[in-house]
């Protein structure tokens, strides 16, 4: 239903949104972008193949001025004029496709772009849990028969359908982990294996490269947690943990993008964390949308199926409605 109000909003905003886009900034947020099909990455999120991905690029250049990190820092102490509204790529979880496929189409385009990594993934040790839940969900497909304590980890009858059982592995949290190890042997699927062969994640020596070639590499948290279910004490481990290590290794550690969201992340996790005076700001995904702290911004998710013109116009428009009713701003206490 709010999908339908906002996509009939949206055919009335115009293609020109430089104008009619109600921030300043326009942050946009991927994760991968390829041709193949990545089986630990398909049941989780629709990235974008290269054409639909750089058809994006072209259509936020025409619209915004690309920034790169400093700039955007600039922009904010009033350092830095732009000649339109600004816009910084972000993508998240550190995949192997950022430097593979991103990097090389950023460096032609003359863009700068950040990727936000869990260091518990980097040189492929370990996998997000979700990405182990995209391979389980993608064996159950191509399984011709399903072994049955599968159905009774989840207590399913065993004549439900295949994407019933799909739907089970996909809700798993990240407390969660230990069901998918129990999972992949039933399954056959052996994620160390598929991490050595497929290497889904970055290598620290990637990371340098990126570097060296200007690219911001910061924190996604040490192994991606949801930060509204941990304690404070739990998010600040995890978050100065990914901090020290980001020093050491000479990348970008003045900032921090929130795995998952910042749903339910309250106002003393933010005090705490810039009590560290060398993180600059920090960032969610909600969207277009203002947050009572002032230091975080929130992006825009660009994997949702559709084109990022019809993204940014759908944001737009939601916005423009939350307005009204006052609701376009985070608060939190
Ligand atoms: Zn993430």
């Amino acid at each position: 239903m709010k999908d339908r109000i906002i996509n009939v909003l949206a055919a009335f905003e115009s293609d020109h949104i430089g104008k009619s886009f109600p921030l300043d900034y326009c942050l946009p947020l991927y994760h991968s972008v390829s041709d193949k099909e990545l089986p630990h990455l398909k049941h989780i999120i629709r990235y974008k193949n290269i054409r639909q991905f750089e058809e994006d690029l072209d259509h936020i250049a025409t619209n915004f001025q690309f920034v790169d990190w400093q700039e955007f820092k600039d922009y904010w102490s009033g350092h830095f004029k732009p000649k339109k509204k600004i816009a910084l790529l972000t993508f998240d979880d550190g995949f192997r496709e950022f430097y593979d496929v991103v990097a090389p189409i950023l460096e032609r385009k003359g863009i700068y772009a950040c990727n936000f990594v869990n260091p518990a993934f980097i040189d492929n040790e370990e996998m997000m849990f979700r990405c182990k839940s995209s391979l389980l969900a993608d064996a159950v497909d191509k399984k011709k028969t399903i072994d049955p304590e599968v159905y009774r980890i989840f207590s399913l009858d065993s004549h439900v359908e295949k994407g019933i059982v799909q739907k089970k592995i996909l809700s798993v949290n990240y407390q969660g982990n230990d069901i998918l190890d129990k999972l992949a042997v039933k399954l056959e699927v052996d994620f160390k294996a598929y991490s050595k062969e497929f290497k889904p994640y970055l290598s620290t020596e990637e990371l340098k490269e990126l570097t060296r070639k200007g690219f911001g590499i910061s924190s996604h948290s040490w192994d991606h947690p949801k930060y509204g279910d941990l304690s404070l004490k739990e998010q600040m481990e995890t978050t100065g943990k990914t901090f020290a290590y980001l020093k050491e290794n000479g990348f970008l550690y003045e900032t921090f993008a929130f795995p998952f969201t910042d749903f339910e992340v309250k106002k003393d996790f933010f005090d705490e964390l810039f009590k560290n005076e060398e993180i600059y700001c920090s960032f969610g995904c909600a969207g277009i949308k203002l947050d009572s702290v002032k230091r975080n911004f929130q992006r825009i998710p660009m994997e949702m199926g559709e084109s990022g013109a019809k993204i940014l116009k759908k944001e737009i428009a939601y916005f423009r409605l939350k307005k009204l009713i006052n609701k376009n701003t985070i608060i939190r206490e």
